[in-house]
């Protein structure tokens, strides 16, 4: 390969691997793609709503050649509304990974540094590497965040802090009460000198006693940035779109270093649409948790310990997981090897419909039993 120059902390990036597509698997394995089974993504089974479907027809019309709406009125309106915070509040992104890049953008160089828990979601890493800052990876406790060691490793260079909560790929969730208290001792340590990312992609699985309203938070702390998906829970991660809630002065931060047409026409109408059907949420939330006893009961019924889930996927430890993962794979199961984040012997199982989890569960006992 041509030796074209480089910084050296782009040379460094291990880039981001991707679930395995099903018709990549059907190309590899000689595989029919109508057979395979797909729960590596963290996507949803139910895949999108009947009404965003009917309104994406629709929405061809609204094609016609010209660009999207830079500033996504009627979409930062809709979740403005729904957060009730100013719209001016509101940033929207190309999935909400696109907001964790736009914060590392606007907030990170080579002379600072990012906070974030080891067995986090890798993009914290990635992009705090595409800046060339320091990275500052805090060992993980019992798999998820350990918030006490995360404040104690902010350094003096530290202008940012990530934490996904619940985290992928592992699952946890942190309780609200000790975020707050999180926010509170880096406000009181630091002021508004560090930012702290707090990513909810995930949220909507929580049950019920567990979500908090970190809107709330957001209008208490300037120096925090919630971003949210409409990649999970409503189903349209193959549109690509998120958003990130902040007060005015980080607003205008992340705004100054977006493309300007980030989010895609069909995307904006797709996430208003999604944001109000409530009941394709309740839904895709009840399947969840069904879906989520029936892995965890399996695994324990196979004599696999896992990490109790409070997302969309579980972590569950199969020993060696690269040989377990090919054998899933030659059955025409997907699912995600985790050993880039740390956990080699682990696989990362997305939730998907009942006969689906019943596929990944008998796959996986043919092979721990050969
Ligand atoms: N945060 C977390 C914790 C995630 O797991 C993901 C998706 N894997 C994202 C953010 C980004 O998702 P998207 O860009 O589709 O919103």
């Amino acid at each position: 390969m041509t030796d074209i120059p480089a910084p050296a902390h782009i040379r460094a990036i291990a880039p981001y691997q991707a679930g395995k597509p099903i018709e990549e698997l059907a190309r590899e394995y000689g595989l029919d793609p109508a057979g395979i089974v797909k729960l590596a993504s963290n996507e949803n089974p139910l895949g999108c709503s009947g009404r965003v479907r009917a309104a994406l027809g629709e929405a061809v019309d609204a094609l016609h050649g010209r660009y999207p709406d830079a500033n996504g009125f009627d979409l930062k309106a809709s979740l403005a509304m729904r957060h009730q915070v100013p719209a001016s509040w509101v940033t929207l992104g190309n999935g909400s990974n696109d907001l964790l890049e736009l914060a590392s953008l606007a907030l990170l160089d080579e002379g600072t540094s990012a906070v974030y828990a080891q067995h986090a979601f890798v993009v914290y890493r990635l992009s705090t590497q595409a800046r060339g800052a320091r990275h500052l990876m805090v060992p993980a406790r019992d798999y998820g965040h350990d918030l006490d060691a995360m404040l104690e490793a902010i350094a003096d260079d530290t202008r940012l802090v990530f934490i996904a909560n619940p985290n992928n790929p592992t699952g946890t969730h942190v309780p609200g009460a000790r975020v707050r208290a999180f926010l509170e001792s880096v406000r009181e340590r630091h002021a508004d000198r560090v930012t702290v990312l707090l990513d909810e992609a995930y949220d909507e699985y929580l049950d019920p006693d567990e979500r908090v309203d970190s809107t709330r938070w957001v209008r208490e702390f300037p120096n925090l940035i919630v971003t949210r998906t409409f990649s999970k829970a409503y189903g349209l991660a193959g549109l690509r779109v998120g958003y990130a809630l902040a007060q005015p002065a980080l607003t205008d931060l992340l705004n100054r270093v977006r493309q300007p047409f980030n989010v895609n026409i069909l995307a904006q109408i797709a996430a208003r649409v999604a944001l109000d059907d409530t009941d394709f949420l309740a839904q895709t939330y009840a399947l969840n948790k069904t879906g989520r006893a029936q892995l965890q009961e399996g695994f324990a019924a196979l004599g696999l310990d896992y990490v109790p889930s409070h997302t969309n996927f579980v972590l569950v430890r199969v020993g060696d997981a690269a040989r377990v993962n090919d054998q899933l794979l030659r059955q025409g199961v997907i699912v995600r090897p985790v050993a880039g984040d740390g956990l080699p012997e682990h696989l990362r199982v997305s939730i998907g419909l009942p006969g689906e989890n019943t596929r990944l569960l008998d796959a996986l006992k043919s092979v721990l039993q050969a």
